[in-house]
């Protein structure tokens, strides 16, 4: 049995040595073999040539080096395609998630064949108030809204047996978003909860305005809700527009209420505005399934197929 650590690495020259040496100790004593996935994602500081440095050492390393920065997204993906393991282990290269973590997700999947993945949570989010605010209303807005769920508090750092990690594999949509495509793909997911460490050198790489694309694009990625809302905002210009004649009518006939060119404008506006609206919305209806078709993502997935024949050839 082989486990691959995947290590997405942005400008962390100092911690990468900090790591491998943390990865040394912690399986010093594991009862299987593995190997270090680092993707070095564009790093503009002596991250690669430290990388390099590694592959002198004893440990099974592979690096894959990207021509540019690519994202944390694109970073995931690489380690994943490039992991040969029978397990395959998300971490982050900056220490704030302990490889010691890693070997007990490994001995949960061991010990208990019912879960597929076993992902490090944080049952009390060490940030400040605002921030905690801002990523509980995404997890609530996600939930609500999109085919996926997401644990509050969830992060990349995973342990997934093999066939999910091809599942996630086959999933070759460009923007990605994997706390969803780890939820999309299905399987039986156990959730750790963990303590995040201080980074062990350097700064996180998230400012406000890329969590908030990131958060966008994780909402945009799994549901089209949104194209629908012209829909429905034309449906309801039309039908109050609809409701304005009639009352002018009754007030006409009725009551004698003068029915003026204003009245006809009112109308009309409501009611062409109504059905541009609509149709644009009809057209949105069209361009989710597009949107959907050309992700290509799989159709089903099955976790096993069972027979009580040999399949012919
Ligand atoms: N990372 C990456 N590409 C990026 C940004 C980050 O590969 O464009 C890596 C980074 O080196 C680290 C992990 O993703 O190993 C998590 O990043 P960071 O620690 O900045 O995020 P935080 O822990 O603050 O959420
Ligand atoms: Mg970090």
């Amino acid at each position: 049995m082989k486990l691959s650590l995947v290590v997405p690495c942005y400008n962390e020259q100092d911690n990468i040595p900090l790591f491998y040496e943390a990865v040394k100790k912690d399986f010093a004593n594991a009862s299987f073999d593995y190997e270090l996935v680092f993707v070095n994602d564009g790093s503009k500081d002596g991250t690669l040539a430290n990388l390099k440095a590694l592959l002198a050492g004893e440990i099974p390393v592979k690096v894959v080096s990207f021509s540019r920065n690519f994202g944390k997204e694109a970073a995931m993906y690489a380690g994943l395609e490039n992991a040969s393991g029978d397990y395959v282990t998300i971490i982050d290269a900056d220490l704030q998630q302990q490889p010691a973590i890693a070997l007990e997700m490994v001995n949960i999947l061991k010990s208990e064949p019912e879960f597929d993945c076993v992902a490090a949570y944080q049952e009390t989010r060490k940030e400040k108030g605002p921030m905690v605010f801002l990523k509980n209303s995404f997890y609530k807005t996600v939930n609500r809204f999109t085919d996926v769920e997401f644990m509050p508090g969830a992060s990349d750092f995973r342990t997934f047996r093999r066939p999910m990690v091809d599942a996630v594999l086959g999933m070759k949509e460009y923007f990605r978003f994997s706390k969803g495509l780890f939820s999309w793909v299905g399987f039986n997911t156990k959730f750790l909860p963990y303590v995040v460490q201080e980074r062990a050198s350097g700064e996180t790489k998230w400012s406000l305005r890329k969590l908030f694309a990131y958060a966008l694009d994780g909402i945009i990625s799994f549901t089209t809700a949104p194209l629908r809302i012209p829909a429905y905002a034309g449906a309801v210009s039309m039908l109050v527009s609809l409701v304005y004649l009639i009352v002018s009518a009754v007030l006409r006939l009725g009551f004698h209420h003068p029915f003026t060119a204003a009245n006809w404008i009112i109308f009309l506006l409501m009611f062409i505005g109504g059905m541009i609206l609509m149709s644009a919305g009809i057209i949105g209806e069209y361009l989710a399934k597009v949107y959907i078709q050309t992700k290509e993502r799989p159709i089903y997935i099955a976790k096993e197929i069972l027979s009580n024949r040999e399949e012919a050839e």
